[in-house]
């Protein structure tokens, strides 16, 4: 099958999306980003995803999961509760990495779901989200979701390997799930359910270490709580993403904390 709206990511696409910040602009009109990541196992994964969150636009990131402690510690301006349910208010929620698939972990995704705003789900959650009691919440939802699969999550929901034409694959998971989904790899592929597509230019190998794809998830998640639609989050996420990927390459071995901070020098030099 052909893919007729194939649009490669610019740098000035960025720049027009990315949200102005207004004189007037206050903590809470910039939009809150909700973070349930991480657990007593992989605290590491909340403190990546909420890094990616707060080098994005908005002004203020609430952290639920298991690694309040590790978060706090060393990101202050996080609030930080144990349950999605006692979060409060989000415009956006980001689910999934290093959450667990137990009892406790569904809850949690159940939590994320019930919420009337956009989500982001990775990781764990997309495992969670094999299992079809999810997938009819999933259905029924009218805000929007943004899956963030590899390949061996793509494989594992949709029983089969993206193949060769990975556009093809990203919009036909897209339409199956009603999602924008965001395929990761060197060249990170963009799909709407209505058959749009997007890829991006700026992936490198340096991203190909542990952790790099919960810091993207907090990005993009800080994206969509800003109001921006969906797949220019995604697609915008993607972009910023590799450069700062790029940038800590230039430092020597990177490690996933490391392109967390390489985003703030890449969004003053791009947005
Ligand atoms: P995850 O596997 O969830 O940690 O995500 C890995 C991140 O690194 C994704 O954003 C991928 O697009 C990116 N990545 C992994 N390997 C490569 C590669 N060889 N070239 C470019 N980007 C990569
Ligand atoms: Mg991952």
């Amino acid at each position: 099958r052909g893919s007729p709206a194939l649009h490669v990511v610019e740098e000035s696409d960025v720049a027009d999306w990315w949200p102005r910040l207004g004189a007037a602009s206050e903590k809470y009109t910039r939009g809150v980003v909700g973070v349930a990541t991480g657990s007593a196992t992989y605290p590491g994964a909340g403190v990546l995803s909420v890094g990616g969150a707060l080098a994005g636009p908005t002004g203020l990131v609430r952290y639920a999961g298991g690694a309040r402690e590790e978060v706090v510690r060393r990101y202050p301006s996080v609030i930080a509760t144990d349950r999605v349910v006692d979060a409060g208010r989000v415009q956006a929620w980001v689910c999934g990495s290093g959450l667990g698939t137990d009892e406790r972990a569904a809850a949690e995704l159940r939590a994320v779901l019930a919420a009337p705003v956009p989500v982001v789900l990775d990781a764990d959650a997309l495992t969670l989200l094999v299992d079809g009691r999810l997938a009819d919440q999933l259905r029924r939802r009218d805000a929007p979701i943004v899956i963030t699969p590899h390949d061996r999550e793509f494989t594992r929901l949709c029983g089969e390997e993206p193949g060769a034409d990975r556009v093809a694959a990203t919009l036909r998971l897209a339409a199956w799930m009603n999602a924008v989904v965001l395929l990761k790899a060197n060249r990170t592929v963009i799909g709407t359910p209505d058959g749009r597509a997007y890829v991006n230019p700026t992936g490198t190998p340096a991203l190909a270490t542990g952790g790099t794809g919960d810091v993207l998830a907090g990005l993009l998640g800080s994206l969509l709580a800003t109001g921006l639609p969906a797949e220019r989050a995604a697609a915008a996420a993607a972009y910023l993403h590799g450069l700062a990927g790029r940038e800590a390459a230039q430092g020597g071995p990177v490690a996933a904390a490391d392109v967390a901070d390489a985003l703030r020098p890449v969004l003053a030099r791009i947005t």
